[in-house]
């Protein structure tokens, strides 16, 4: 196992490895736009913090981040109100599925973390204080698009609103919160809000680019400039870990070992600390809503590179 591999080889075993498994796995159909994607895609891209990248298969199809956007958000939130966003949400794994409600009667509207749904809309709420869902959508968008070094990262107008047609769910968590006063904005301004950075649409290369601050103490490397506070970065890295992943992130921490975020378009954010960011892409969803194909192929990298940090 070497800790500096051949990237350009690394890439196509991996590719290699998980051939067998593709088309695996169900596509989100709850959200229609998200419906209509071919499961049978794949890409893969790494960029290390000395600005070396590898990619592969279809690592510059652009796809939905949905809920990666979540450890961007988080940044930014992190990054304007500092620590008192924890009087909000709290830090533990939920146990639960993405978008579930159960947890928020019991523990008065406080969500369990900021990666579950209801936890990334409270801090979408924050991320609107002082100003409209337009100016909020911008500022979104204007840090994918530096962080990925890239202007074409573009929101998906169409997934926006699909979702936003069938977004119960996200509806309910949000008026439940409201409810009791951790939503401060109107819950349509935080919905369009919220919607809208679900439907950032970005291809591996970009995505795993847009991370790399994640895994150098919050300094993009490449750009030379400071992200966000080194412990801000220790702390989304240590909450990716155990909650990136929903109810199955103790078994993606057992399998791949790095904090990873994953999102219901198929997309997968890992962070290999102080050497790399990795972006995966496969629409086949597991029973938790994780890219099945995805996290195999993470599996993979993790066991031929020991980028496990354990
Ligand atoms: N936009 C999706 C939702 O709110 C995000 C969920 C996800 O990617 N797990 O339902």
């Amino acid at each position: 196992m070497s800790n500096d591999p051949n990237l350009a080889e690394l890439v196509v075993r991996v590719h290699e490895d998980i051939q067998p498994h593709f088309g695996q796995g169900r596509v989100a159909d709850y959200i229609p736009a998200l419906a209509r994607v071919d499961p049978r895609q794949f890409g893969l891209a790494i960029v290390t913090c000395k600005g070396e990248t590898a990619s592969v298969g279809d690592c510059s199809v652009p796809f939905s981040i949905q809920s990666v956007s979540k450890v961007f958000t988080l940044t930014l939130a992190l990054g304007r109100l500092g620590d008192t966003l924890w009087q909000r949400v709290g830090r533990e794994p939920s146990g639960s599925p993405f978008n579930s409600i159960v947890q928020l009667e019991r523990e008065q509207g406080i969500p369990r973390n900021p990666l579950i749904n209801a936890g990334a809309i409270v801090v979408t709420d924050a991320l609107l204080a002082g100003r409209g869902p337009q100016a909020t959508i911008a500022e979104i968008l204007d840090t994918l698009r530096t962080l990925a070094g890239d202007p074409r990262v573009t929101i998906d107008a169409e997934v926006a609103r699909s979702e936003a047609d069938t977004g119960y769910r996200n509806a309910s968590l949000a008026n439940f919160m409201r409810a009791f006063g951790n939503i401060t904005n109107p819950v349509d301004c935080v919905l369009e809000t919220y919607f809208n950075q679900c439907a950032l649409r970005m291809n591996c290369v970009q995505l795993a680019r847009a991370g790399l601050f994640l895994a150098n103490d919050g300094i993009d490397p490449i750009a030379g400039q400071r992200v966000v506070e080194a412990q801000a970065v220790r702390r989304i890295n240590a909450i990716m870990m155990t909650c990136g992943h929903y109810d199955a992130s103790g078994d993606f921490a057992f399998r791949v070992g790095m904090p990873g975020k994953s999102g219901v378009g198929g997309g997968i954010l890992a962070i290999a600390p102080r050497r790399a960011a990795v972006a995966v892409w496969s629409p086949g969803l597991n029973t938790a809503g994780n890219s099945l194909v995805g996290a195999l192929a993470l599996e993979s990298l993790a066991r031929r590179t020991g980028w496990s940090v354990f």
